[in-house]
């Protein structure tokens, strides 16, 4: 949201549909007006539940900021969905029936569960356990039967029913805010630039043909995400090939 010049760029294309990720912070009417002149930006917004902990994690007075982006959103009739990263400490409230029937009713319809995925190991006891990302499968095909009005997606869950990771340009990569191609915003690593480079000599860079050749993608892993069971493996690679 802070780069308006990238967000009217997309506008433009209305062939293609750019969910936009955003905390909903910097919304504003001129936003809104933009939002509502390109129907293909789908504005979705992070939220973690409850008022109590999406303003612990985001800051005291977000979760009001989002439920009066929601009611304008809702006023001129535009789609919206929500993110909610998923920890030990909210999955269940973000399943549950009174704060998806909140969203709901808010007019949102889209809910991306993003398993938190760590970065590091002191943060490791928010990522959610096997039996917690059971409970959040469990619950995603609940929701799919009962509550169809909006759609679910979880992240990296339901990676499991697209055959693997789908990082390092297989589904597709990550450009960060410098311009590097990463595999996925949750490996971020880069040994190439889009700014001296095209996308297609990016998706074909090193580390992502390295990772794409073998079967790591693929490979069975512990926790969420392959990538960041192995990161010790990604880094091996960049080394390798800057060495070159
Ligand atoms: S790197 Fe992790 S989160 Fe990203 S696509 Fe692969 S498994 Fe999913």
């Amino acid at each position: 949201m802070l780069r308006r010049d990238i967000i009217e760029a997309a506008g433009k294309k209305q062939n293609i549909l750019f969910p936009i990720f955003t905390n909903g912070t910097y919304m504003n009417e001129r936003y809104f007006d933009l939002f509502d002149k390109c129907r293909n930006l789908v504005p979705i917004m992070s939220i973690e539940g409850s008022k109590e902990i999406t303003d612990a994690r985001r800051g005291k007075g977000i979760y009001d900021k989002l439920i009066s982006n929601m009611d304008e959103f809702k006023k001129r009739g535009l789609i919206f969905g929500a993110s909610v990263t998923v920890t030990t400490e909210n999955y269940k409230e973000v399943c549950s029936d009174e704060f998806l029937s909140e969203l709901s009713a808010r007019g949102c319809k889209a809910v991306i569960f993003v398993e938190y995925v760590p970065v590091t190991e002191e943060s490791e006891d928010l990522a959610p356990d096997d039996a917690q990302r059971e409970y959040l499968q469990e619950q995603l095909t609940r929701l799919r039967a009962e509550r169809p009005e909006m759609v679910y997606i979880s992240f990296p869950g339901d990676e499991k029913s697209s055959g693997g990771c789908v990082a390092a340009g297989r589904g597709f990569f990550h450009i960060n805010s410098h311009g590097g191609a990463e595999p996925c915003p949750f490996s971020p690593y880069s040994d190439i630039n889009v700014r001296s480079s095209s996308l297609r000599e990016a998706m074909h860079s090193p580390l992502f043909t390295a990772l794409r050749s073998g079967d790591i993608l693929l490979d069975d892993h512990e926790g969420g995400c392959v990538l960041y069971e192995k990161r010790d493996l990604v880094e091996a690679l960049i080394a390798q090939h800057s060495a070159r």
